[in-house]
């Protein structure tokens, strides 16, 4: 349903307890150096000159969700999510700006998760204190590698001792770190991918989020790989790395609970639990998409566009969904499966107030015999060969 605006039926059948009601804010920074050739992000380039514009869309984006769900009061919130693209490519007076008009609109709980993704070559004392001054407590790093050539394949930009000397300063003034690391990059070995997760487990992080890489279509590495200028690691090498970020990230104390995220006790991304677990969130800037009364609308994902109809307009919306109970209670048990605690179906029925596990029987037997899940009364989670194949359990379950 791209491209155009769909109209959303506003009476569409409601859970028991109504929609949930979002706890949730991510704000979607489409700013960036250069492109990445793996990047599929809704993503400006090269184009700081948009910074203020793209400020004042944000402005008008959030005061128009606070004037349509809280009036004159401040949007409520547990977890805020400052994303992207990357926040920290924003100047610094322009990043103080958008924390400003952030605080000015919501009200953050006693015991808030405030994340910030940033790139490691933009870490330096001014930048960490704007960004504690305004609340933020924890701290997303784009590392994907401490290992120079792998960093030059992917084209970022940091250097790998650049990496270790962002976290170590980024550790002192926020305690709760996390970073993004690539695996199976062309050209690299099992023991290339162990030392990145030698190097990470050394460094006082708390979260880590482990991708292999994708080849994403309309991505320069889609192209150079069709052109067969980029090969990629062989899947049987693809599935060890995985196994083995498994094994080292356990052997550090980091708990493995959803299929890309690694965290020590009591560092699990509460934003992200947000969303696999089916509750609502608000989503402003270019392509965020938000889950608010039982619709789910995405706004332009060209940044250009999304400035220019949020300023003339006031809206950016370009596809509005409304998501049924069955949709609704299916995509709690697909991206809730993600989670390696798994689902209970018994409290999907109680949240969407039907019998809806017994529509999913059939799918979650035959997963079960597949060796895919298991089953103990109504609880259901992923096995370990399940792990490997969590895409087609979910897309057997949304269907
Ligand atoms: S830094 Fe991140 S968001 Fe920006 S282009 Fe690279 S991968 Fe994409």
């Amino acid at each position: 349903m791209t491209g155009e605006m769909i109209a959303s039926e506003s009476h569409h059948p409601t859970p028991p307890g109504g929609w949930p009601q979002p706890r949730a804010m991510y704000v979607h920074v489409p700013f960036c150096r250069h492109r990445c050739g793996y990047c599929n992000f809704s993503v400006l380039a090269g184009r700081d000159d948009l910074q203020d514009r793209f400020l004042d869309a944000i402005e008008i984006e959030i005061q128009t969700v606070r004037s349509r769900e809280y009036g004159e009061a401040l949007i409520d919130l547990d977890t805020l999510y400052l994303g992207g693209g990357t926040p920290t490519q924003l100047t610094r007076p322009r990043l103080q700006r958008l924390l400003a008009i952030l605080m000015e609109n919501v009200s953050l709980s006693q015991n808030p998760e405030f994340t910030c993704e940033a790139n490691p070559e933009d870490i330096n004392p001014e930048t960490l204190a704007a960004l504690t001054d305004a609340g933020v407590n924890r701290m997303s790093l784009g590392v994907q590698s401490f290992q120079n050539p792998k960093l030059q394949t992917l084209q970022r930009s940091h250097k790998g001792d650049e990496a270790v000397a962002a976290i170590q300063m980024a550790s002192e003034s926020i305690g709760n770190l996390s970073i993004d690391l690539i695996f199976a990059v062309p050209g690299e070995t099992l023991a290339q991918w162990q030392t990145d997760l030698d190097t990470a487990t050394s460094l006082p992080i708390q979260h880590i989020s482990t991708y292999s890489l994708t080849y994403e279509k309309g991505t320069e590495f889609w192209s150079q790989r069709r052109r067969g200028g980029l090969t990629p690691v062989d899947e049987d090498t693809d599935v060890k790395m995985y196994r083995v970020s498994r094994r080292s990230l356990a052997d550090s104390g980091f708990e493995h609970y959803e299929i890309s995220s690694f965290a020590k006790p009591g560092f699990r991304s509460r934003h992200n639990a947000m969303y696999w677990n089916g509750h609502g969130w608000y989503a402003l800037g270019p392509g965020a998409a938000r889950f608010v009364g039982g619709d789910r609308n995405v706004n332009h994902r060209s940044p250009t566009t999304y400035i220019k109809r949020m300023i003339e307009q006031s809206d950016a919306t370009t596809e509005c969904e409304p998501i049924s109970l069955d949709q609704h209670a299916r995509e709690i048990a697909a991206f809730g499966i993600r989670q390696i605690d798994g689902i209970d179906l018994r409290e999907i029925d109680r949240r969407v107030g039907y019998d809806f596990s017994s529509s999913i029987d059939s799918i979650i037997d035959s997963c079960e015999k597949a060796g895919l899940l298991i089953r103990r009364d109504s609880h259901v989670r992923l096995t370990q060969r399940g792990l490997m194949f969590a895409d087609s359990v979910e897309s057997q379950i949304l269907e």
